[in-house]
């Protein structure tokens, strides 16, 4: 071990920060608090050359390798007891060419860094809804956001990558070269490599209409009716999903019902704004909005609305499903847990992925799941750990009473959990077999398993 510390110390850049450093516990620890664990050394890499270092010292040692860009994988994929963790936070520079509308991103950048520097620009790549959630985890899984029916999900718009193989080499993938290692790229997770950097097209993406929309309770069985309705043929231009929300106290939540549970809409309309008021009426006809915070806004400032909610240190209990049919017992299953959601973190996002979502092949990139209409996540999110059992039971039980309805065995491999292991080749569906005989090309030894493991297999 001593004899690896010794050679990363001198091939790299950035910091190799190890249980002697007093910032250890610090560089350690990732978003869900539930992962509490001891890497031997967490190299903060600069650049890919210390990518290519730490991948060839693992390598050559056997210990285990983590690879973490934001760091939000409810797993814990970030981290590892006793092994070596490539932590990309310091790889987060973002370059907008305007002239091509396409952006460069480091492999450890978030949403939020991108988002800041598209906007100016009146651009923007597809991400998801939180702006602290890491570009690299998110789109390598396959990426669902606000802008997914109208542009498709995150890796729709990945022209190219980075990526540091399992052999410590740097190669580029793309539609141009290494094209079976950029197909799997896109949607088959960490499996493949580190990429150190993304190039995104991007759209036109400024201001947007939008924000969330509350109405009681009891009302859920009529707003869930409405959104699977209404959703399978608004514009695209429209994102949308369906959210249990407990009203935090701001502005625009009476006083007096702070701390209520409500059901929500929470919607991004990215058309003319004049044509808004008219695509969101029918929100306001299926019953009476309690209280709403929609409006023009910057896309930026709508990817980071609910960033409060889910600061980094909370536990974290997930659950998740696709959906092809929404139904009425679905329905009645959502409703009979969403009333019992425990804490204000926590929720059950129903998101909407149809439309541009749809149009790409199950086969044309790693990410099968393209005749889905829904994909829900049960997200439990509290502070507390003595809370844990009572938090997790009701994700459990909730996503025990939809799953039955969902009409799909897998779930989006993003929103998995560390005991969803057993769920691996049916998250990746359709595409599960071609994906194991990419992995034997490229990771034929599995340097890089602590992740949604796809085991290399020859081809079927
Ligand atoms: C609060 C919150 C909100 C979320 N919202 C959304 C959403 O709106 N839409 C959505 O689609 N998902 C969402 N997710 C799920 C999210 O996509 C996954 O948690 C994702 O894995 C996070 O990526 P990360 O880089 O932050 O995480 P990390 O923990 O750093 O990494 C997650 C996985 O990706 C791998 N990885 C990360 N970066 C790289 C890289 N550069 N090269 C190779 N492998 C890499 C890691 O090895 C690990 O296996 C959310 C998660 C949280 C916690």
């Amino acid at each position: 071990m001593s004899a690896m510390m010794d050679q990363l110390n001198g091939a790299v850049r950035g910091r190799v920060i190890t249980p002697a450093d007093a910032d250890y516990d610090e560089a350690r620890v990732v978003y869900n608090a539930m992962h509490d664990r001891r890497p031997s050394a967490v190299v903060q890499c600069v650049d890919s050359a210390d990518v290519m270092a730490v991948v060839v010292a693992a390598g050559e040692s056997g210990v285990d390798l983590a690879i973490r860009g934001g760091g939000h994988s409810v797993p814990g994929f970030g981290t590892v007891d006793d092994g070596l963790v490539i932590d990309l936070s310091a790889m987060r520079n973002v370059r907008v060419d305007p002239v091509k509308k396409t952006v460069r991103v480091g492999g450890g950048a978030t949403w939020g860094d991108v988002d800041h520097a598209t906007y100016p620009f009146g651009l923007a790549a597809p991400g998801g809804i939180i702006s602290t959630t890491g570009v690299g985890g998110l789109t390598l899984g396959g990426g669902i956001g606000y802008l997914t029916r109208g542009l498709g999900l995150s890796i729709d718009s990945l022209l190219s990558a980075d990526v540091v193989l399992a052999d410590g080499r740097q190669v580029t993938a793309s539609d141009y070269e290494n094209q079976d290692l950029f197909w799997a790229l896109r949607g088959g997770g960490g499996n493949f490599g580190v990429v150190t950097s993304f190039e995104f097209q991007l759209h036109e993406v400024g201001d947007v209409v939008g924000g969330p929309m509350f109405y009681e309770v009891d009302d859920a069985p009529a707003v869930l009716d409405f959104y699977r309705e209404f959703i399978a043929e608004a514009p695209e231009e429209l994102g949308c999903f369906f959210a249990w929300q407990i009203a935090p106290p701001l502005p625009f939540i009476p006083e007096d019902r702070v701390g209520d549970l409500f059901c929500a809409l929470i919607t991004c309309w990215n058309g003319p704004h004049e044509q808004a008021e008219i695509v969101l009426k029918p929100f306001h006809d299926v019953a009476e909005v309690k209280a709403q915070h929609v409006g023009v806004v910057p896309f930026p400032a709508l990817n980071g609305a609910f960033d409060g909610l889910v600061p980094k240190g909370m536990q974290h209990y997930w659950k998740a499903d696709f959906v092809t049919e929404l139904t009425d017992e679905a329905i009645a299953a959502h409703v009979e847990h969403g009333k019992k959601t425990p804490y204000v973190s926590s929720t059950m996002h129903l998101y909407s992925i149809n439309g541009a979502a749809n149009r790409v092949g199950a086969d044309e990139t790693a990410f099968g799941h393209r005749d889905k209409t829904f994909a829900p996540v049960i997200a439990g999110m509290w502070p507390d750990p003595a809370d844990n059992e009572a938090n997790t039971k009701w994700v459990k039980d909730y996503y025990a009473a939809i799953h039955p309805h969902s009409g799909s065995a897998g779930g989006y491999i993003n929103f998995m959990s560390e005991d969803d292991g057993h769920r691996v080749a049916d998250n990746y569906g359709v595409n599960y077999n071609r994906l194991a005989s990419v992995k034997a090309t490229y990771d034929p030894e599995n340097l890089f398993h602590i992740n949604q493991n796809i085991e290399p297999a020859a081809a079927k």
